[in-house]
């Protein structure tokens, strides 16, 4: 034992020396480890602590041999254990004794080889902390790491959501947008109120339609706006629709302009999965142009209805009227001094020459009258017209005329322009009782498909004459009959309903059409449109009749006469005699074409346009212009369709039928620088 030194320290102390013999321990030493006092002596072998050791099963990974009888096992442990002490090599190992102790063990060999100094450390409560203090920490970092991976999971779920959620809110928005653009783009008037009678959806289309926008509608109750008096037509089938019925209806709405748009509507109940009705899908459709087609197309199936029955009808009387005047007027010249035939003669033909000129109208209304269609300077011809108004207006109707330039030149017969004209211009006096303006506008309108198909026309560039008033104007059912011959609001003051009758198939006839504006307390507009005239339809000039007096240059000259009526034949044959003509006869155009070829002294021809057998007038005329290519022909007609007068390449003078020797001669006298061969030429 080395001094007290030793006890001194708070560890176990041992040294031995260079021959591995215990020199000194101290008592912490002796507690620690529990040797029997026999070893606790100087000069104690260090083999023998270990031999001790092992026997006592000291360390552990040899228990094998511990306590066994095993001697090689024994001496081996013992050898290894002596050998790595010999090496006297600083140690610092830590030892835990079978008791559960835990030592920590530091050798250290002294200075000059002289031992080894070992001590000895109980550092079991000191582990037992540190172990406690791992293991919690352990303990703590799994949790950490374990709610980390949960936040990471987490985490990424969320930004993933986040993501899925972006994703879906721009495809929202472009569906949404796709499906405004189709709703906005498809003609027809779409939205959707609820079950309080309340806009949460509308296209563009449905809400321009009533003034507002697909923004400032929603939200909006339908009275706001739809306007208090639609609202009073169409809350009854809202609330059938909200009661769970598909309802269709129709509805006009006035637009701003005065004008009417007419649309159909159907609300399509909106049903909760549970059948309650949670609002209405509106769909809408403006019918306006669908109505006016229909009511326009309606209209001239009316118009052409009425024209045919009517111009058969004329054609037959006007017939008969030819005969009855006819007759009559031969009596009166053949017993021109007898004061009884004048008594009764005179009223008779006085009304079958009113009989006539009504037919005229009619016939013109039917499209039937005899046109002599010509390039018409259309301005120079308002001129005229204005003059004769100025005359018969009374001074309180002012009457303006306007003209486009370049001047339009129509196509049509200038003298039933004329008079067309002027029955727009009387209905227009009529209509402002108390004064007026009159306008009179001429120019020229491009009619585009919509425009022209109402108007029953090809497309493409017309003349337009306008006559406007700002008179009464006229109501809805007046304007729907206003071309029907025989209508008149005007009974009382004699009208006989046949101006715009006339104006009409005069119009029709000549390849145009006629549009009326017309608004109550407001005016009328009434325009003509007319085919423009092209190249070569004849100077406006070239309708002006021949000067001079005809009288005499007819006579001795021989006429063909080619007529399938007899009593008609007769009429004119009498006529033609009477103006000094001598008449071959023909019952039909063969007849009449077999003469041509046979007497050459004819020299001219008067044919009826529309006769029994193969060749009609015109096709006669084609004939006799083949044959005799300087032979004047004349047509007489009362029925002759718009073929007849107009676009005919031979642009035949036409005689309308009934008429007067005066007019034949009239007609005669115009073809007369023509005719060939005068018999008595002044010479
Ligand atoms: P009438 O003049 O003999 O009555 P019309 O055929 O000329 O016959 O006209 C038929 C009807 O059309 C007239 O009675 C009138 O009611 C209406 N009408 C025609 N033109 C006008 C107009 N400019 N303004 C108002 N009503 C018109
Ligand atoms: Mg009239």
């Amino acid at each position: 034992m080395v001094g007290g030194a030793l006890e001194l320290f708070d560890q176990g102390v041992t040294v031995f020396d260079a021959g591995l013999r215990l020199i000194a321990w101290n008592r912490r030493f002796v507690a620690m480890l529990e040797f029997p006092a026999e070893l606790l002596v100087a000069g104690t072998p260090y083999e023998r602590f270990v031999r001790y050791n092992v026997a006592r099963g000291e360390y552990g990974e040899y228990d094998d041999c511990a306590g066994t009888a095993d001697a090689a096992c024994v001496e081996a442990l013992v050898a290894a254990r002596m050998a790595a002490a010999r090496r006297f090599h600083p140690h610092h190992t830590r030892w835990v004794r079978p008791n559960g102790r835990v030592l920590e063990l530091r050798g250290q060999p002294l200075p000059d080889d002289a031992g080894f100094v070992t001590f000895y450390a109980d550092i079991t409560d000191q582990q037992q902390r540190q172990d406690e203090i791992d293991r919690q920490k352990a303990e703590l970092e799994a949790h950490i790491q374990r709610r980390t991976a949960e936040l990471t999971a987490a985490n990424a779920e969320l930004t993933a959501a986040i993501e899925r959620n972006r994703e879906i809110t721009v495809a929202l928005r472009y569906s949404e947008g796709r499906l405004r653009q189709i709703t906005d783009a498809i003609p027809a008037h779409i939205a959707y109120f609820d079950k309080t009678w309340t806009y949460r959806y509308a296209n563009r289309r449905y809400a321009e339609w009533f003034g507002w926008t697909s923004e400032t509608i929603v939200d909006q109750p339908i009275p706001t706006v739809i306007g208090a008096r639609l609202f009073d037509h169409v809350a009854e089938p809202v609330r059938r629709a909200l009661g769970g019925e598909e309802v269709s209806y129709e509805y006009v709405l006035a637009a701003a302009d005065g004008s009417e748009r007419h649309a159909r509507s159907t609300l399509v109940p909106d049903f909760s999965p549970a059948g309650e009705v949670l609002g209405c899908f509106v769909h809408g459709v403006d019918i306006t142009e669908q109505r006016r087609t229909q009511s326009a197309l309606a209209q001239a199936q009316k118009m052409e209805a009425i024209g045919q029955l009517t111009g058969g009808l004329a054609h037959d009387f006007n017939n008969m009227l030819t005969v009855v005047a006819g007759n009559l007027n031969e009596l009166r010249a053949a017993r021109a001094g007898d004061a009884v035939v004048a008594e009764y003669a005179d009223p008779a033909l006085l009304a079958a020459n009113r009989g006539a000129a009504l037919i005229r109208r009619l016939l013109a209304f039917a499209r039937q009258q005899p046109l002599s269609p010509r390039a018409v300077e259309v301005d120079e011809l308002i001129h005229g017209l204005t003059r004769l108004l100025r005359r018969s207006l009374p001074e309180n109707i002012a009457i303006y005329t306007a003209a486009d330039t370049p001047q339009p030149v129509a196509l049509a017969d200038p003298h039933q322009l004329e008079s067309a004209l002027l029955n727009l211009a009387l209905n227009a006096r009529d209509a402002m009782p108390n004064g007026g303006e009159l306008r009179i506008h001429a120019g020229i309108e491009t009619l585009g498909e919509v425009a022209a198909a109402d108007l029953e026309l090809a497309p493409g560039p017309y003349v337009q004459i306008s006559v406007g008033d700002n008179g009464q104007g006229m109501d809805g059912s007046t304007l729907a009959r206003v071309f029907e011959p025989f209508f008149t609001t005007k009974k009382a003051s004699g009208g006989t309903g046949l101006g715009m009758a006339m104006v009409y198939g005069f119009i029709k006839q000549s390849g145009g059409g006629v549009r009326i504006r017309s608004r109550q307390a407001c005016g009328t507009t009434v325009a003509l449109l007319l085919p423009c005239a092209q190249a070569g339809d004849g100077a406006a000039g070239d309708y002006c009749p021949a000067a001079g007096d005809p009288a005499g240059w007819l006579k001795g000259r021989l006429v063909l006469l080619v007529e399938d009526d007899a009593e008609v034949r007769r009429v004119v044959r009498k006529q033609l005699a009477a103006l000094g003509c001598a008449v071959l006869e023909a019952e039909n155009g063969e007849e009449a074409a077999d003469l041509l070829e046979s007497v050459p002294a004819v020299s001219l021809v008067v044919s009826d346009v529309v006769m029994h057998g193969s060749m009609d007038g015109h096709a006669l005329a084609r004939f006799a212009r083949g044959f005799r290519p300087e032979l004047p022909v004349i047509l007489m007609s009362g029925y002759t369709d718009a073929a007849a007068s107009i676009g005919d390449d031979l642009a035949l003078p036409i005689l309308a039928k009934p008429f007067t020797r005066e007019g034949l001669y009239a007609a005669l006298s115009r073809i007369a620088p023509l005719v060939p061969g005068r018999p008595d030429d002044d010479a």
